[in-house]
């Protein structure tokens, strides 16, 4: 049974001292650590705390495989060929560590939780010397100092594999080092309840919690003072945010409180579900001063069968009402969508129903996959007759009916003056600054790199499937 747990200051304090130990340990010279990251961004985000801990034991942080005394790859295993990538880099380690035997690998993330896939780890990747959970993150010292201690020992080369269900955590206070002085991911809740059929989520992170709205108020505005100019509040299903809490909570209300911070400052939020993304939630968005008009609602499918068999919880009418209730809250609303296409079952029909939905609701971006099984999910034991080639047509299909709309959508840009988030470079010229709209379109500007976190108006020019092009004024 799920119990809510938070840690406690004692068992903080306690990693930190595997920290100071660990530290010790690596006196004398510098050492290195990498972390590498798949898949979302909560991972993203999760990945900042594995940074975090590897500072505060002592490491200092590099990009260079080839430097690093330590690499912590972060997985993801919401699709095949995220694991596939992944597991490829880890066996690929194996060469660095023949050539150094000091090299300390470890795999943390969705994929490690996995029961069959930790199995996999121990008998077929041994070049792993430690594998954790995301349940696990809280206490990685205390997990890295063990592993510390295990090595040079007789047996299974001192390899940890802990992986252990201690769900329910909840924990406060890590530390985090962030990428970059703009934008800020700022995680709201953990884990899953809504089980669709062709999911892992729910079984590798585990059940939702909440994080109570006095810590998420305090780490905002901590962020808006330390001058983070975008914030995107993360969660699997933010509308459920608060269920669980001894304190009365919802998104909006969050939301609300949010706002009042004051400064120069966007939030963004994802991901949203559509059975709970409410009236309410729309017009808090379309009333706030700081939220971003954009809204990710994942859409999965257009056809009412295919979207029951995916265990969501609404039809396709349910779904265009939402949007059309958020686009009368937001006229200027950016609407994105996923969509998985060939669910086992799913026919031409099925299909062409998905690609009428995308007409009709004109997305602004669209994120589409081809189902890709994932073991112990409902989905993964139904029957799939449709081959991987037909899957891959219809696929195609959708890319090229997405590419256009995206298209015409950007094309209405041309000739507006937008305010926009310079955040970061590009690299490139002319348009060697990167930005992006309150609606979190992607800009392309030319001018001073000092530039960089500030917000302007820009003309737009130019515009493709991507982006757009504009100019300072
Ligand atoms: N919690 C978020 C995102 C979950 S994973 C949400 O509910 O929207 C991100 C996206 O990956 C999903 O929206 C879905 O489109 C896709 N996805 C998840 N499982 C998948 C699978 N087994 N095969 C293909 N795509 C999948
Ligand atoms: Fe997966 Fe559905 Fe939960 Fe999103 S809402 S994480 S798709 S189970």
């Amino acid at each position: 049974m799920y119990q809510r747990r938070e840690i406690t200051t004692q068992e903080r304090i306690a990693q930190e001292q595997f920290c100071e130990k660990i530290k010790d340990r690596l006196a004398g010279r510098t050492h290195y650590g990498l972390v590498d990251t798949y898949g979302c961004q909560q991972n993203e985000s999760d990945s900042e705390i594995l940074r975090g801990w590897l500072v505060r034991c002592g490491y200092e942080l590099t990009a260079d495989e080839a430097k690093a005394d330590i690499i912590v790859v972060n997985t993801c295993a919401v699709r095949e060929h995220a694991e596939k990538r992944a597991l490829g880099n880890v066996g690929a380690l194996a060469h660095r560590k023949a050539r150094n035997p000091e090299l300390l690998v470890c795999v943390g993330g969705c994929m490690t939780q996995q029961p069959t896939m930790r199995e996999r780890i121990k008998s077929s990747y041994r070049v792993v010397d430690l594998a954790f959970g995301p349940h696990e993150l809280w206490r990685f010292p205390e997990l890295l100092w063990g592993t510390m201690q295990r090595r040079g020992r007789r047996g299974d080369r001192g390899r940890l594999l802990a992986a252990e269900p201690s769900e329910g955590v909840v924990a406060e206070g890590l530390p985090r080092r962030r990428d970059g002085g703009v934008k800020a991911w700022l995680s709201i809740m953990n884990g899953c309840d809504n089980f669709c059929s062709y999911c892992v989520v729910p079984y590798v992170r585990g059940r939702e919690r909440s994080r109570r709205p006095g810590d998420i108020l305090a780490e905002a505005k901590d962020l808006v003072e330390r001058g983070y100019k975008d914030i995107t509040l993360l969660g699997q299903n933010v509308n459920s945010y608060g269920k669980g809490l001894d304190e009365s909570a919802d998104f909006p209300g969050l939301l609300e409180s949010l706002d009042q911070i004051p400064g120069d400052y966007v939030l963004r939020f994802m991901t949203s579900h559509p059975k709970d993304a409410t009236e309410r939630l729309f017009q808090v968005m379309g009333g706030s001063g700081h939220c971003a008009h954009h809204i990710h609602l994942p859409l999965q499918s257009g056809s009412d069968r295919i979207l029951k068999a995916m265990n969501r919880h609404y039809d396709r009418a349910a779904y265009l009402e939402k949007a059309a209730a958020a686009r009368r809250a937001m006229p200027d609303l950016v609407l994105t969508t996923d969509i998985i296409v060939g669910f086992p079952g799913e026919t031409e029909e099925d299909f062409r129903q998905t690609l009428s939905l995308v007409e009709e609701a004109r997305f602004d971006a669209m994120f589409t996959f081809i189902f890709s099984p994932r073991p112990g999910t409902p989905a993964a034991a139904m029957p799939d007759p449709v081959s991987r080639a037909e899957k891959q047509v219809w696929f195609d299909e959708l890319l090229a009916l997405s590419n256009r709309i995206s298209g015409e959508k950007h094309a209405a840009y041309v000739g507006k003056t937008v305010r926009v988030l310079v955040d970061g470079q590009t690299g490139q010229t002319p348009y060697n600054l990167s930005a992006r709209t309150r609606g979190g379109r992607l800009v392309h500007l030319a001018g001073d790199l000092a530039l960089v976190g500030r917000f302007v108006d820009a003309k737009i020019t130019g515009s493709s499937t991507w982006a757009l092009d504009g100019e300072i004024v």
